[in-house]
């Protein structure tokens, strides 16, 4: 049985009760910290790999942003949720064409679109109906041959392209930097990807733009202090993936 098929133990219900709480006062005081307003960034539960039950145990103290990397794996969840009124679903996972009518007919946000063609299948498949798909660019902001991601260099010319697709709402940028452990080097691409996001906003001063997804379990804190507004915690609230 794979592991998002299997049942939760009340124990693993609990704390993952509890790792929200924590989630929750480590961002207040990573926002305080900074000199930001407390509400000025949420919380986006990562939920890869965990079982649905984990996920309404986050959702029963309040949690209602969930991001999910796996579309068959996340639409076996989404079936088993449907009764979590207000639930909003992100995918943040890797977006291939095969994937985009999907996507697009069962999110409210889209954290990982890189280039064009992918905007376009989106805007396209997206229900009219549903209003529009929530979208954040994906920014290659390391510069690693590995990642996804548009090049800082690109992002102008793709953000238009988007701005024009009616189904889609460009709301900001995302990135996922190269892993560090020390603080300092931590701040640098998360600063980058702020001046990148306040360069997009001084281009298009009419645009929805409002969202910088940024800051993971292991660097939340150098986020915030660089602007996050969502921050995506995963195994500080779910445990270790295995
Ligand atoms: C898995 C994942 C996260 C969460 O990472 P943690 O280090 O477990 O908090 C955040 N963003 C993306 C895109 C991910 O794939």
């Amino acid at each position: 049985m794979s592991d998002q098929q299997s049942r939760a133990t009340p124990d693993q219900s609990q704390a993952v009760k509890d790792n929200i709480v924590a989630s929750r006062h480590r961002l207040e005081q990573a926002l305080v910290k900074s000199g930001r307003p407390v509400d000025s960034a949420a919380i986006l539960a990562v939920s890869k790999t965990k079982p649905a039950t984990m996920l309404r145990a986050a959702f029963e103290v309040g949690q209602r942003l969930f991001g999910e990397n796996y579309l068959q794996e996340a639409l076996e969840k989404q079936r088993s949720l449907t009764d979590l009124e207000g639930i909003e679903w992100h995918y943040i996972g890797a977006l291939q064409s095969n994937k985009t009518r999907e996507v697009a007919e069962h999110f409210s946000w889209v954290h990982t679109v890189d280039r064009e063609k992918i905007a376009r299948r989106l805007n396209e498949a997206r229900p009219t109906s549903m209003g529009a798909l929530n979208i954040c660019l994906q920014v290659n902001i390391s510069r690693e041959d590995s990642k996804s991601g548009v090049m800082p260099e690109a992002l102008p010319a793709l953000a238009e392209q988007v701005l024009a697709l009616p189904n889609l709402r460009l709301r900001g940028l995302m990135a996922i930097p190269a892993a560090s452990n020390d603080p300092e080097q931590q701040h640098v691409p998360h600063a980058r990807l702020r001046e990148l996001f306040e360069e997009l906003i001084r281009r298009h001063p009419d645009a929805p733009l409002d969202t910088l997804s940024m800051g993971m379990s292991g660097d939340m804190e150098a986020a915030i202090d660089e602007g996050a507004t969502l921050v995506r915690l995963g195994t500080a609230i779910f445990g270790s993936r295995d």
